[in-house]
């Protein structure tokens, strides 16, 4: 058996967990772990650590044959100095435990995740892989909020962007399919999934992005607002008696489509605008404007793009989104092939006419492999130091 990684994703509520060949890309095995904390099943990140190893067996794998060389763990947040894929000791658990308030909804569970495995799996080297790492170099006037210069400072507000594992690897797996180097191409990332994030990226480095401090900032999302005004949150703390917690819950747990739609999964959606509900028709109507709005200010961040991808769970599967997403915009160079659009697809694929000025595709990410390679990297690189 060769060299293989197992990723883990360990969020409140659920484990996602995947073995892979970093070489080759080969999927050996994965799953999820679901339902942490919840009474009479699974109680807790210890316990779901057992769960993916019961889940591997049940598969006819066991854990000394699968040549694990690697755990690679997915965190959220690196905050302001952590963006390589880092070799997990005490330090780094200390020093992501104090950035943990910057990413409060994730950090904590990816901590106790990377702990768990460490007890499980302490003679694998564990590696951290950070979901703000690709925008850590976004240019000065990208990463900057117009506010108070020292304040922002002292507390590390900056636009961090998130997502970033999934940007990089879309964005070269797109030079790779048009067999044109990466650093030759101008492109926009339009990652849709529950989470929803675009980027602007310019010979392989990113120039924007759409989420910032936070997960919250930008698209609408499958549950989070994504852009809204400051003085709503003030509005309401002062006027509806909301606490912050109150206010912060309400904007990333029941916004989005489903907070004006009634749905998070965007097959139902459909359905429902189909029967004839105005308020998913709105939801949708809220979630394309939005998209189109940053996809026109893209454009002119770029000045023109090679290349848009579109990317997860919405932007692989959903015809219609990229259908609205992208009409009427021809005078920018951007139009879609409406018979190459309709057409599913499991791989890499093309959906905008031949010859159009900016080359339209759908590409599936593929966060895990990205962190197994990553993880195989920081081996090849402490091989060498050593
Ligand atoms: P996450 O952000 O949780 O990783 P994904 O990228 O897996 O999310 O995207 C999940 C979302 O993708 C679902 O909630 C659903 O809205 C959408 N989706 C998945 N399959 C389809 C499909 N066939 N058609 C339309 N939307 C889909």
């Amino acid at each position: 058996m060769s060299r293989t990684v197992l990723v883990l994703n360990s969020g409140s509520s659920s484990v996602k967990f995947a073995v892979l060949e970093p070489d080759s890309g080969v999927l050996i095995a994965d799953g999820i772990v679901e339902r942490i904390g919840d009474e009479g099943s699974v109680p807790d990140h210890a316990a779901a650590m057992e769960a993916v190893f019961e889940s591997l067996a049940a598969d006819g794998h066991r854990l000394d044959d699968l040549g694990l060389v690697a755990v690679g763990h997915r965190v959220v947040h690196g905050g302001p100095d952590l963006y390589r894929p880092t070799v997990v000791d005490d330090a780094l658990i200390a020093r992501l435990k104090e950035i943990s308030p910057l990413a409060p909804l994730h950090n904590p569970p990816a901590i106790l995740g990377i702990e768990v495995a460490r007890k499980a799996l302490p003679d694998l080297p564990h590696v951290a892989v950070f979901d703000t790492a690709f925008f850590h170099d976004l240019p000065q006037a990208a990463a900057t909020y117009a506010i108070d210069a020292e304040l922002a400072h002292t507390w590390k507000v900056r636009r961090y962007g998130f997502h970033g594992t999934s940007h990089q690897y879309v964005s070269e797996q797109a030079a790779a399919f048009l067999d044109v180097p990466l650093e030759s191409l101008s492109q926009i990332v339009l990652h849709l999934g529950n989470g929803a994030s675009v980027s602007a990226i310019v010979g392989g480095r990113p120039v924007e992005t759409s989420m910032g401090l936070t997960p919250m900032e930008g698209l609408v999302m499958g549950t989070r607002s994504g852009d809204v005004d400051p003085g709503v949150i003030f509005y309401l703390w002062r006027e509806a008696g909301m606490s912050v917690e109150d206010i912060e819950t309400m904007l990333n747990r029941r916004s989005g489509v489903r907070g004006l739609g009634g749905e998070i999964d965007f097959r139902e959606l459909h359905r429902c605008i189909e029967s004839g509900d105005s308020a998913a028709r709105l939801a949708y109507d809220v979630y394309i404007h939005r998209l189109r709005k940053y996809i026109g200010a893209y454009l002119a961040v770029l000045g023109s793009a090679d290349v848009i991808t579109f990317t997860a769970g919405v932007g692989e599967n959903d015809a219609a989104v990229r259908r609205d997403a992208l009409s009427g915009l021809t005078a920018f160079g951007v139009e879609l092939d409406e018979h190459l659009n309709a057409s599913p697809g499991r791989t890499a694929r093309r959906i905008s006419p031949d010859g159009a000025p900016t080359t339209v595709l759908v590409i599936p990410t593929d966060e895990e492999l990205a962190i197994a390679r990553a993880c195989a990297g920081v081996l090849r690189a402490g091989l060498g130091d050593g």
